[in-house]
């Protein structure tokens, strides 16, 4: 159930037993074969599944941006910083009090500590808030192998696999400080860290399982403690 498809009144007695599950995404560049909005529709895939898996979770309108200044420099690119994120994510769970509880599911890496930061404020004022993010190969962190994979499974229209080129296949711990100096135009010219050339649907599949399992095990534990 999409949040946005409901009217108010149904939601008056509904909401105190239904969780909000959030899709948070960004609008970055994602290499010369993915679109801009690939972080976004993998948010809202997962919270799509999480809504058919568990009873009474409803699903918000997905936040298309993010924290996204390391992909400063290339075209279309789109951030509105950490400080912002953290914020938005602050005042948009206060606003949700109505609901049992709110599922962050983030699909951008660089989300992860601006979604820290707003998930310390919320739980030291006594809210009922998750934030989760799906977990990956270290060598294959942006528009590689399982996030193109992942478009593929989708059948995104938005995905030319004719473009796809390998990017930087080193794991990210050797490249962070080179990234977070000097943004990803500095470590990977192409935008890509990983190889996406023999990216599959089926491998999209399968991952899109797993994190879906992940996901639906951390709310359902989470769900459960309160
Ligand atoms: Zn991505």
């Amino acid at each position: 159930m999409n949040l946005g498809d409901l009217r108010s009144p149904q939601l008056v007695e509904q909401a105190a037993r239904t969780l909000l599950a959030v899709p948070l995404g960004a609008t970055e560049q994602h290499g010369p074969h993915l679109p801009l909005s690939t972080d976004t529709v993998i948010a809202v895939e997962l919270c799509r599944r999480l809504a058919e898996r568990v009873p009474d979770v409803v699903v918000a309108p997905p936040v298309p941006y993010g924290s996204s200044g390391e992909h400063a420099g290339f075209a279309g690119t789109l951030s509105i910083g950490r400080a912002m994120l953290t914020g938005l994510v602050v005042e948009l769970v206060r606003s949700a009090d109505d609901f049992a509880g709110v599922v962050l599911v983030n699909g951008h890496g660089g989300n992860a500590e601006p979604l820290r930061d707003a998930v310390r404020t919320l739980r030291a004022e006594g809210r009922n808030v998750l934030a989760w993010s799906p977990t990956g190969r270290a060598d294959d962190t942006h528009a590689g192998h399982i996030e193109t994979s992942v478009l593929l499974s989708l059948a995104h229209p938005g995905v030319d696999l004719a473009a796809a080129e390998p990017g930087v296949t080193l794991p990210l711990p050797d490249i962070i400080d080179d990234l977070r100096r000097g943004g990803l135009a500095a470590v990977s010219p192409n935008g890509v860290l990983g190889d996406p050339t023999h990216a599959n649907a089926d491998d999209g599949a399968a991952v899109l399982d797993r994190w879906t399992d992940t996901l639906v095990a951390a709310v359902t534990e989470w769900a459960r403690r309160d």
